[in-house]
């Protein structure tokens, strides 16, 4: 596309995303055009089936519920904004009771002054004309204490409904910060972790672990023959072969592009072999499809490497049997399944 063409394309998106803001007198804020320019693009067809939800039900839209779609369908993607976003306002929380302590000390010590000071004063012998000048302070700073105890009590059960809810979103941000998006599988980020700490925990208990490494046979002609998008289909496919296949104290990772890896803790070699004979039988028998055409693509099919622990691995030697496992299925003709017992004897052989 020529630079002419790409100005004459985007300016007529621009100048129908200024006509929405208009028809539905939207503030001409960067968020709010953001939301209409992508409308009228078109690229996001959910925010576009939000969007005309309420514009069939309601005839316009309000810009508090723009924002709302802007924050399902847009911001979701802008991870880093909302950790900002998520942090500053814990650190505004905690500045929040930190100041209504620090005043709620203050008047407390002050109090404790008052009361020593009518105290040294009752306990030498004051007159009766006195004696009601001293109750009335004491009830006075009795009364300011006890609002500013008030105080720090409403500002802390605000605080602790403030707070749960960033607990929740924190943690929905620590899962998504974890989950590679395309496959809803763990991230290389979440297996790096778990990874480590499965070795540390086999190496302490003296137990058995064992890890997958899993490769999509020849997926680059697939992908220049049928396309990166129905390319990402298969993916989704053969992922969801491997959530069907794991027990629930196994993880399963997107490890690199079309190659995942599971870690299995409490596993023999021997069955997380077996484990690996039925994830590639199940991807080998799926016919694959293409959705919009319904044209049929073939099959694919995977090879796998499987390791297991042996005392004085560590994450990297682990990864590496399973890889070289995975390389030996490779070369002995792919769609199949090598583990380290094999190495040793292809090791003797030569
Ligand atoms: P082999 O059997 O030796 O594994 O052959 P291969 O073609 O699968 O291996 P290679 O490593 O040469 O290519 C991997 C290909 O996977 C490259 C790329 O086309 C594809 N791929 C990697 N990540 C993605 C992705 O996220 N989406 C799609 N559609 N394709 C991907
Ligand atoms: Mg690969
Ligand atoms: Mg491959």
């Amino acid at each position: 596309m020529t630079n002419r063409e790409e100005f004459l394309r985007t300016i007529g998106y621009g100048e129908a995303a200024v006509a929405q803001l208009r028809r539905n007198e939207n503030a001409a804020y960067p968020r709010n055009y953001e939301l209409w320019y992508n409308y009228c693009a078109g690229f996001n067809h959910a925010l576009n089936r939000a969007v005309n939800d309420i514009l069939r039900a309601k005839g316009r839209i309000e810009t508090a519920e723009l924002q709302a779609i802007y924050n399902q369908f847009i911001s979701p993607s802008r991870l880093s904004d909302r950790i900002e976003d998520v942090g500053g306002r814990i650190s505004g929380e905690i500045d929040g009771v930190m100041a209504a302590m620090s005043k709620t000390i203050t008047a407390n010590a002050s109090y404790a002054g008052t009361l020593s000071e009518a105290s040294t004063e009752l306990s030498a012998g004051p007159d009766l004309s006195r004696l009601r000048g001293i109750v009335g302070e004491l009830l006075v700073a009795t009364e300011e204490t006890e609002k500013i105890n008030r105080e720090l009590e409403g500002q802390l059960a605000d605080s602790h409904r403030q707070i749960s809810e960033l607990k929740e979103s924190l943690e929905s941000l620590r899962f998504e910060t974890l989950t590679d998006e395309l496959t809803t599988l763990a991230n290389r980020k979440h297996f790096d972790q778990s990874l480590e700490r499965a070795v540390a925990n086999a190496a302490e208990t003296d137990s058995v672990l064992s890890l997958l490494i899993t490769d999509i046979d020849n997926f680059k002609s697939f992908n220049d023959s049928f396309g990166h998008q129905t390319g990402d289909q298969v993916l989704r496919l053969v992922a969801l072969s491997v959530k069907q296949a794991i027990k629930g104290h196994h993880l399963a990772c997107r490890y690199g592009g079309e190659e995942f890896a599971i870690i299995m803790p409490k596993t023999s070699l021997s069955r997380a072999e077996t484990l690996a004979e039925r994830i590639r039988t199940s991807v080998k028998e799926k016919e694959l499809k293409k959705r919009s055409t319904g044209e049929t693509l073939g099959f694919v099919t995977v090879s796998v490497g499987v390791a297991t622990y042996h005392r004085g691995d560590t994450a990297i030697s682990l990864i590496e049997r399973a890889d070289t496992a995975l390389y030996l299925a490779k070369r002995a003709g792919r769609n199949r399944v090598c583990t380290e017992a094999m190495l040793a004897a292809t090791a003797e052989d030569a």
